[in-house]
């Protein structure tokens, strides 16, 4: 083996803190010691919380000199201990059900090591070889259990759902923009973009960022399953046209962030096409029912969108960043497509693929290697069996809300997730007192460690809300985590009324 060799230091190594055939004997043993600390560390994980506040860590990362190194790993390990993994939250602990966070499969954590080892980017093909190829087989691979014809589909990696939305709504105002003259800022002024009330944030800040304004996304009223109510949607874009305003996408949710909503996909797209608009479906979340055994007629329709946001992050159980935007026309892709000479010349666009040409990056990690290990090693049936799990934990949780009478559901369950309120009947507060009560449950259990759980606002009312991801939990876990909820509920009447009465 050649060491890394500069002329000027005369066969010595050059840095020996960098990567590289001469010092592989230092990356092994630091590499190994950062594996030792996540290991002896997730060991003794007790809770998925300590349940720190900002002020809590705030001092003790301020404190931290970074203009005096400590010389060694193990030193900065010990320092990162009292800073972040002591109380970081653990996703993967049976009480955590807060946010859309999976434990994550072995494989794609350890394919982790190839990502970052050797770095590659994914820009070029001059700069990935097979990293490239593996990503397009990836994307291809999902644009045909979408249901995409082969040939014509194509996709991108990118670092989330957020950006995927963003990059297809960026492509359907492209598209949309082509069919018009005139300058750039009056042709977008009309442009409309449908979603849901239940949809999720990026797409209206994707109408912000792509200079329509924040109004330019329209929520369409839901049913009481919080899918968008096609009708309403049908009578608004006919209001919109005889405005003179323009339906440049309709952007369904296949699985919404609160309520694992799937709104009604078919009648959804026909109505798009009829319009001229753009068909996103945002399955950033309901895109593990693709590998669904059981489920995955409940996707139906999504094969007539004309791009689709998967988060494998959520539902395939991969590691933080892993999305792709699939889109039905490779071609749609050429709207942002932009030809650097040093990058990527235009000469040689037809004969190297380059995914810089479609993607809102230029370097990018090589995240597509955590799912195809993944599915290398686990395969697809195993992650569609693990997602598969969860919504059946969450509908016997479902029934299992039911038998408190404390808890009311606010709507049935329809993926993973359970919205529900916890009731104090006869203590007469009012709407602003139950929400800061739900509130407290909340942030005592956070506050114990005993469980970790989100909440929401519907309607005015302030709710519970578990996220299931993790089909390692028992329905024990869970059903601990709502009698937990309803036994901190009661202890704060009773403190309520006792300080009222003190
Ligand atoms: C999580 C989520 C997003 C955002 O995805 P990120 O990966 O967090 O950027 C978008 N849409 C839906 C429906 C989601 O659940």
């Amino acid at each position: 083996m050649r060491p890394c060799t500069s002329p000027l230091f005369d066969s010595q190594l050059f840095d020996d803190s960098l990567l590289c055939s001469g010092t592989l004997d230092r990356y092994e043993s630091e590499a190994r010691e950062a594996l030792l600390r996540v290991t002896d560390q997730l060991a003794a994980v007790e809770s998925p919380t300590t349940g720190p506040y900002p002020e809590d860590l705030r001092g003790l990362v301020d404190a931290i000199d970074l203009d005096s190194p400590l010389g060694s790993n193990a030193e900065s390990f010990d320092e990162l201990k009292k800073i972040y993994l002591r109380d970081a939250v653990y996703f993967h602990h049976p009480k955590y059900a807060a946010h859309l966070n999976c434990p994550v499969a072995i494989p794609a954590v350890a394919a982790e090591a190839f990502v970052t080892s050797l770095n590659t980017s994914m820009d070029t093909f001059d700069q990935s070889a097979g990293a490239t190829l593996i990503e397009r087989r990836l994307t291809a691979w999902t644009a045909q259990l979408i249901g995409f014809p082969q040939l014509a589909a194509d996709g991108i990696f990118t670092s989330g759902g957020t950006q995927s939305n963003l990059q297809a709504m960026l492509i359907a105002r492209n598209a949309a923009v082509s069919k018009t003259s005139g300058p750039l800022p009056q042709r977008l002024q009309n442009l409309r973009i449908y979603t849901s009330q239940d949809a999720h944030f990026s797409i209206s800040n994707a109408a912000m960022m792509l200079g329509l304004g924040h109004e330019a996304a329209v929520g369409i009223e839901t049913d009481g399953h919080h899918r968008m109510d096609a009708g309403k949607l049908r009578e608004q874009i006919a209001h919109d046209l005889n405005r003179g305003l323009v339906p440049m996408a309709i952007s369904a949710t296949a699985g919404t962030t609160d309520f694992g909503a799937i709104d009604p996909l078919g009648p959804i797209a026909a109505l798009a096409n009829e319009v001229g608009a753009w068909f996103h479906v945002d399955a950033a979340y309901g895109g593990g029912l693709l590998l669904s055994s059981s489920h995955r007629e409940r996707l139906s329709g999504i094969e007539l969108a004309d791009s689709v946001t998967v988060d494998f992050h959520k539902s395939f159980f991969q590691p933080i960043g892993s999305s792709a935007l699939i889109l039905h026309e490779a071609d749609s892709f050429e709207s942002i497509a932009h030809y650097a000479e040093y990058l990527n010349p235009k000469s040689q666009a037809q004969q190297t693929p380059n995914q810089v040409d479609k993607s809102l990056q230029t370097t990018r990690r090589f995240d597509a290697l955590k799912l195809w290990v993944t599915l290398r090693t686990l395969g697809a049936v195993r992650l569609g069996t693990m997602f598969d799990r969860v919504i059946e934990l969450a509908e016997s949780l479902e029934a299992e809300v039911s038998l408190r009478p404390q808890l009311e559901l606010a709507a049935p369950v329809q993926l993973s997730t359970l919205v529900f309120s916890f009731k104090a009947p006869g203590n007469h507060l009012d709407c602003s007192e139950m929400n800061e009560l739900t509130n407290q449950i909340r942030q005592r259990l956070y506050r114990t460690g005993e469980a970790m759980i989100a909440a929401t606002t519907v309607d005015g009312r302030r709710m519970l809300k578990l996220t299931l991801l993790n089909p390692n939990t028992t329905m024990e876990d869970l059903t601990e985590i709502l009698d937990a909820i309803c036994r901190v509920g009661n202890d704060l009447l009773l403190e309520r009324l006792e300080g009222a009465r003190a």
